[in-house]
C-alpha cells in the first residue's frame, strides 16, 4: 500500500496538501514511452505549447503566488516575483535554444556539407529544491521540453503542492500528460529515480550533500547527462567606499533576502578593517529594521519564516556553535515564536575563529571576517570549497579586475548583491556548487546533445591511392626507404 506525502505551511503549521507517493517504475515507463512522439513534433509546436503555458501562469499568477507563499513561507510580494520568473522563462528558453543549440550547415566542395543538429536525451528526471519550488525546476523543465525530452519532475517533499500546480499548468497548456510526469516523494523517491535504468539523465537543484551523492551514483554511467546546481558559502567583500549606507543595504539584501534561503545569498561578509565598525553599525541597524512576519501580513514583511522547525533549530544551533567557538555576536538570531520557524537576522563576527566551518548555513545568518589587505580579502573569499556567487562592493575598476580574475565563482558581481541573478545569463557555480553545467540561459546546453553529420545529396566515393589494376591477391614486399 502506498503512503501519502503531506506538506505544511511553515508560517502557521497548518496542513496544506497531501498526495500519494508515486510509483517510480510506472512513471518512468510512461515518460519513456512518450518522449519519441514529443521529440518528433516540430520545435515550433513545442514552443507554442510552452507559450500557452506562460500565458496560463500569468493568468493564474495570483493563485500560484499565494500557494508559493503559503508553502514556502516567503512573502507574497516575493512569491509574485517567482511567478513572473516562471512565465518569463519560456521566452528566454526559446531564445536560448536557438542561440545555444542552433542547427548549422557548413558547405564543402562538390555538394558535400557538414551539418550540426541537436537531439534530446530522452526521459529526464528533474529534482527540485524547496526554496524556489516553481522557478528552479521550471528552469530545467521548460528547456528540457523545448528540446524534445520528456520530464519526470520530483518536487521537494517540502513543496509538493507547488510542484503539482506547476505540472497541472503544463498539462493545461497542452503538454501531454505522459510527457511531464509528477513524481511525489522524498529523498527515497529521488534516489530511486536517479537509480532507475529508464532515465536518460538527471537535472538537479539542491544541496551539495545530495548533489555529491547523485554524482557518485552516476559515476559508472558516463552516458547519462547530469546537471548539478548546488549551494554556496558565498562571500561579499566590502572595500573602500564613501557610501557606507548603500554598501550596508547591498550587504543586507545579499544576506537576508528570502530569509537567507537562496543559494546565492551572501554567507560571509569580508570587510576592510578600517571600514568595519562603521559598516557593521549600519548593517546591524538596517538588519534590525527588517520586518519578519507572515507571508501575507500587512505591512508586508521583508522575510518570512525558514522552511520548517528543523531548519530553524539547525540554524540556531549553528549560531550558538559559532558563538561558543569565539564568534562575537553583532546581532543575535532570535526566534520570536518558539513553535514556528521565524528567525530574525543574525550577524556574528567570526574573525577570531581560526578554523571556520566551510558549510552552507541556509538561513538568515551572516558571518563577518575583517581583513587588512585586498589580497587577504580575496584569499578569504576563496577560502571555501564552494564557488557559486561572490561580490565586491566599493573599490576601484582595477580592484574589481583583480577580484574578478581571482575570485573562484560562477557569478561575480561589482557593487551589486550576490543574489538576484538574471535568467538571461548562465547561472551555476564551480567547486561544490556545480558540475560545470550551468542552468538559466545555458540550460539549453544540457537538454540536447549535438550530432555532427557529413552529408551529400549524391553518392560520391573514390579511393585515390593503394589500388592495383586487377584483383589478384599479391603481397607487396618491396620496402621503401
Ligand atoms: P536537498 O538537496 O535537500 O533536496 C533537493 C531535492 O533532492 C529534493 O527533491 C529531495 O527530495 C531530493 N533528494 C534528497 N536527497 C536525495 C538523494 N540522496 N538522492 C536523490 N534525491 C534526493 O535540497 P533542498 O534543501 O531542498 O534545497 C536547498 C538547497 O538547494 C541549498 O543547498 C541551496 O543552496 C540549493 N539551491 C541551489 C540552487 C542553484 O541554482 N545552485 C538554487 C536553489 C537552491
Amino acid at each position: 500500500m502506498s503512503e501519502d506525502l503531506l506538506s505544511f505551511e511553515p508560517a502557521t503549521g497548518a496542513e496544506l496538501w497531501r498526495g500519494r507517493i508515486s510509483d517510480i517504475d510506472a512513471e518512468v515507463a510512461t515518460a519513456r514511452a512518450a518522449w519519441p512522439a514529443w521529440a518528433a513534433k516540430p520545435v515550433t509546436f513545442r514552443t507554442e505549447t510552452l507559450r500557452r503555458f506562460a500565458d496560463r501562469v500569468k493568468a493564474d499568477g495570483e493563485q500560484l503566488a499565494d500557494l508559493i507563499a503559503r508553502e514556502t513561507g516567503k512573502p507574497l510580494w516575493e512569491a509574485r516575483t517567482e511567478v513572473e520568473s516562471v512565465a518569463n522563462k519560456v521566452d528566454i528558453s526559446i531564445k536560448a535554444y536557438a542561440e545555444r543549440t542552433p542547427n548549422r550547415r557548413i558547405e564543402g566542395a562538390m555538394g558535400l556539407r557538414n551539418a550540426v543538429r541537436h537531439k534530446p536525451h530522452g526521459a529526464l528526471a528533474v529534482l527540485g529544491p524547496y526554496n524556489f519550488p516553481a522557478h528552479l525546476p521550471n528552469g530545467h523543465i521548460v528547456p528540457a521540453l523545448i528540446a524534445g525530452n520528456s520530464v519526470l519532475f520530483k518536487p521537494s517533499e517540502k513543496t509538493p503542492a507547488v510542484g503539482a500546480r506547476l505540472v497541472e499548468l503544463l498539462h493545461g497548456a497542452g503538454v501531454p500528460e505522459e510527457v511531464v510526469r509528477l513524481v511525489i516523494g522524498g529523498p527515497d523517491a529521488g534516489k530511486a529515480l536517479a537509480a532507475h535504468p529508464g532515465i536518460d539523465g538527471l537535472l538537479f537543484t539542491g544541496s551539495a550533500r545530495t548533489g555529491v551523492a547523485i554524482n557518485r551514483q552516476f559515476a559508472d554511467q558516463p552516458g547519462k547527462i547530469v546537471a548539478l546546481e548546488m549551494g554556496g558559502n558565498n562571500p561579499i567583500v566590502v572595500w573602500d567606499t564613501a557610501d557606507i549606507a548603500t554598501a550596508a543595504t547591498i550587504v543586507v539584501q545579499s544576506a537576508f533576502l528570502s530569509a537567507g534561503q537562496r543559494c546565492s545569498n551572501a554567507r560571509r561578509l569580508i570587510v576592510k578593517q578600517d571600514l568595519a565598525d562603521r559598516l557593521l553599525a549600519e548593517v546591524k541597524t538596517l538588519a534590525g529594521r527588517l520586518i519578519v512576519g507572515h507571508p501575507h501580513a500587512d505591512p508586508a514583511p521583508y522575510m518570512g519564516p525558514v522552511i520548517d522547525n528543523e531548519a530553524a533549530d539547525g540554524l540556531t544551533e549553528s549560531f550558538l556553535i559559532l558563538m561558543s567557538n569565539g564568534g562575537q555576536v553583532i546581532r543575535h538570531m532570535t526566534r520570536p515564536d518558539a513553535n514556528r520557524p521565524f528567525l530574525t537576522p543574525g550577524i556574528i563576527d567570526v574573525t577570531a575563529i581560526p578554523e571556520r566551518p566551510d558549510i552552507e548555513l541556509f538561513g538568515p545568518l551572516l558571518q563577518v571576517i575583517r581583513v587588512d589587505s585586498f589580497e587577504a580579502a580575496i584569499a578569504e573569499a576563496n577560502n571555501t570549497a564552494f564557488g557559486l556567487s561572490a561580490a565586491l562592493i566599493g573599490g576601484t575598476p582595477q580592484l574589481y579586475d583583480q577580484f574578478w580574475a581571482n575570485a573562484r565563482a560562477g557569478v561575480i558581481n561589482w557593487n551589486r548583491p550576490t543574489n538576484g541573478a538574471s535568467s538571461a545569463a548562465p547561472f551555476g557555480g564551480v567547486g561544490l556548487s556545480g558540475n560545470h553545467r550551468p542552468s538559466a540561459f545555458y540550460a539549453a546546453d544540457y537538454c540536447a546533445y549535438p550530432v555532427a553529420s557529413s552529408e551529400s545529396d549524391a553518392l560520391r566515393a573514390s579511393i585515390g591511392v593503394g589500388l592495383r589494376d586487377d584483383d589478384t591477391p599479391k603481397l607487396v614486399t618491396k620496402k621503401y626507404l
